[in-house]
Parts: structure tokens; C-alpha cells; sequence
């Protein structure tokens, strides 16, 4: 097998509103960013099974006008910090600003970063030397799966309510990320 192959890691991509924290659209201040029940353990519970936690999240609210990269930067700053002080370091936070139409100024055109284009995934793969082939996503979007599907991750995990049955391309539709990682490291 060849040297540099076998020493691939593997990532778990995870979405971020509506994943990791409560989705009340738009997001960027630390007082609305309320983590989900059981958020870290499963992120934990994902490092303890080989994975690097890799968020990749689309972030049009820069685009539009909403707020500013300044204070996206200090929210993921914080987000960062609590994911350490929990025992899960995150590996990196990738974020794309634009909107192909909404979007103000330079930030009004189409980007392989925003899902569902698989840029953000690929960048990480090529920093961190991925075999995407092993990695997983949970996102809760269909977006989302469409992006992990596209750069070839092995699964892709659909966060959706109980008693819903979306229409996806992912492996399975679970309530939350604790049970996608249930799922995961179960395999
Ligand atoms: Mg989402």
C-alpha cells in the first residue's frame, strides 16, 4: 500500500446552525448561540473514534449585510474555545460569505465554497491530508449532503425532527448529532 495513503486521517464535517447549535437564522452573536443537548459528547465520542471535527458552514448573513466578518470571527473565536475547554478541539471552522444573488459587492457571485459545492470539504482534505473516502458529514440541510456527497465522503447523516422522512441522499436521517455519531462509530 502506498506510504503516504495509509497515513490519510479521516474528518467528520460537521454543519453548523441547526448541528451544533439552534437554528434561529443568522446567527452571530454569543448570547444567541445556544449549543444543542449532547453537542460535545458526541463530539468526543467522534475524536475517540479517529475523526477530526471540521465545521463547514455557510454564512450569507456576511454577504447580505447582516454582520461582519469581525463578528463572525469573535463568535467562532468563542465557539473554538468552548469546543477545547469540552475536550473536542475543532480542527477547523471553514465559513463562506456569499450569495450568488443576494449578496452586496463582491460577495454577490457564485462560490465553489458554498454548499451545496464541495469546496470547503476539498480545502480541508488538501490542509489536513483527508481520505475522504473514510470521512462522514452531518448536516441539516439537504445541502449539506449534497456538498458531502460530492467530495465522495463515505456517509452522510441527515439531522432532521423525529417523525419527518425528507427526501435525502444521505445514509440515514437521524433526531440530532448525538445520534449521528451513535450511528458512526457503531459501523
Ligand atoms: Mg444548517
Amino acid at each position: 500500500m502506498d506510504k503516504l495513503a495509509k497515513n490519510l486521517d479521516k474528518a467528520l464535517f460537521l454543519d453548523r446552525d441547526g448541528v451544533i447549535n439552534v437554528d434561529y437564522g443568522f446567527v452571530h452573536r454569543i448570547e444567541d448561540f445556544h449549543f444543542i443537548d449532547g453537542v460535545f459528547e458526541a463530539c468526543r465520542k467522534a475524536v475517540a473514534g479517529g475523526y477530526r471535527l471540521v465545521v463547514v458552514t455557510n454564512q450569507s448573513g456576511i454577504g447580505r449585510g447582516l454582520f461582519t466578518e469581525d463578528e463572525y470571527r469573535v463568535l467562532t473565536d468563542w465557539i473554538e474555545t468552548r469546543f477545547r475547554a469540552e475536550g473536542a478541539s475543532l480542527a477547523a471552522v471553514y465559513h463562506d460569505p456569499t450569495h450568488a444573488e443576494l449578496g452586496r459587492g463582491d460577495y454577490r457571485r457564485v462560490s465553489a465554497d458554498r454548499k451545496p459545492s464541495p469546496g470547503m470539504l476539498l480545502k480541508a482534505r488538501d490542509r489536513f491530508g483527508l481520505d475522504l473516502a473514510r470521512s462522514a458529514i452531518v448536516g441539516d440541510r439537504e445541502t449539506d449532503i449534497i456538498a458531502g456527497r460530492t467530495a465522495g465522503v463515505a456517509h452522510a447523516m441527515l439531522v432532521a425532527p423525529p417523525d419527518t422522512t425528507p427526501a435525502t441522499a444521505a445514509d440515514i436521517v437521524v433526531p440530532s448529532l448525538r445520534a449521528a455519531v451513535d450511528w458512526l462509530v457503531a459501523r
